[in-house]
């Protein structure tokens, strides 16, 4: 077997971790006897200062031609946020229908939460965040500009099919894993949206009989993450909730450095992309110290997604393995001070 992976790694760190990542994939595909080709896509915040677009006319239909598109972070202090999110990555999620956006927070060892009594094997959370609807549509406008009557409005966008789908992914996981999804919904204040969604989980839930619903608001939720994190496995959620509690749940696990994610649509033929949470963190850009895990685990939600089931969990056990070992090089950002270039380097050793 050979895959074809499309590297995008774009901006700041993006470059950094996605460089340390390659490694592991050479470490997974001898030990599991698969084999891969890369070709690298140097477009991003440079080629837009440089040429005004984020990414090329053809880059849909370059990409398109990968098996997979593992993507580091787009974003730079001299481009605007909206411009390098939504001309860059956001823009191929779109067009890829990814509408499932996985984010599993696993914490592979204690030492990594900032929460007390809490311990290594009782957080292995998987969001299912909705990734191409919902709050993020981009519907809306301002009316009385500059005047003291300006009012600006922001709506949201939520279908039957949209939630459906999302909802489906994730109680089909949930049936391989503690048989309950948490669904997080804002229902009692937002009357037409979450209300909507609601129904329709609730509609999808008795597809699954053997599957538990749970649903919790969103500020609860917030809440019960941190004082219990254990009872939470599957979580459901529309776009702007899971973007705000994933980074929670990061928080939980190690940082932003240690929680990969997932850009999916199992119904059509186009590459997943497999990308850290984090951004570019121009902060550190160029030090050689980001943390090449959360990359490294997205590479295994890749693998994940090849069916190569067993590189998947090798990368997750190696991660775990290192993260436990007090002798191991950690990156400053879990209390360490190795370069990315040394993580790896001990990593590929655990194979
Ligand atoms: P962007 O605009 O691309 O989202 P940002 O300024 O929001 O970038 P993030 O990348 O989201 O920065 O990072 C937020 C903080 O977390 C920064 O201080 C950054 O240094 C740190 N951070 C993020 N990713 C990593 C990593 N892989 N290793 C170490 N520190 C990280
Ligand atoms: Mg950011």
């Amino acid at each position: 077997m050979e895959y074809d992976i499309a590297l995008l790694p774009g901006d700041g760190i993006g470059n950094e971790v996605v460089e340390a990542t390659i490694p592991v994939l050479d470490a997974a595909s001898e030990k599991f006897g698969f084999e891969f080709q890369t070709t690298w896509y140097d477009w991003g915040s440079q080629r837009y200062l440089q040429k005004g677009e984020m990414l090329p006319d053809t880059a849909y239909d370059q990409l398109a031609e990968h098996d997979a598109i593992l993507h580091g972070a787009m974003g730079h202090p001299d481009v605007p946020d909206h411009i390098s999110s939504t001309e860059g990555h956001i823009s191929i999620r779109r067009e890829f229908d990814h509408y499932i956006n996985l984010r599993p927070a696993i914490l592979f060892d204690s030492s990594l939460t900032p929460l007390k009594g809490v311990e290594t094997a009782d957080v292995n959370i998987v969001w299912y965040r909705e990734n191409t609807e919902g709050e993020y549509i981009d519907v809306g406008g301002r009316l009385n500009r500059g005047g003291s009557t300006e009012i600006a409005l922001q709506s949201s966008i939520y279908t039957k099919e949209g939630i459906r789908r999302i909802a489906k992914s994730a109680f089909r996981d949930a049936k391989t894993r503690s048989k309950k999804v948490t669904n997080v919904t804002k229902s009692n204040a937002l009357s037409h949206g979450p209300v909507f969604w609601d129904e329709v989980v609730e509609e999808v839930s008795e597809e699954f009989p053997d599957v538990r619903l749970e649903n919790m608001y969103v500020d609860a939720a917030n809440m019960h993450l941190v004082q219990r994190p254990e009872d939470f496995d599957v979580v459901l959620s529309s776009n702007l909730f899971g973007d705000i509690l994933t980074d929670l749940t990061a928080a939980i696990v190690g940082g932003l450095g240690m929680t990969p994610s997932a850009n999916l649509n199992p119904n059509n033929d186009y590459p997943g992309m497999f990308e850290p949470v984090h951004g570019s963190a121009p902060d550190i850009a160029g030090d050689g110290i980001a943390n090449p895990l959360a990359t490294v685990l997205s590479s295994g939600l890749m693998f994940d997604d090849f069916g190569q089931s067993s590189a998947a969990a090798a990368i997750r056990e190696g991660v775990e393995a290192q993260v436990s070992d007090e002798t191991a090089p950690k990156t400053p950002d879990l209390g360490g001070s190795a370069k990315t270039r040394d993580v790896v380097d001990d990593l590929v050793t655990r194979f």
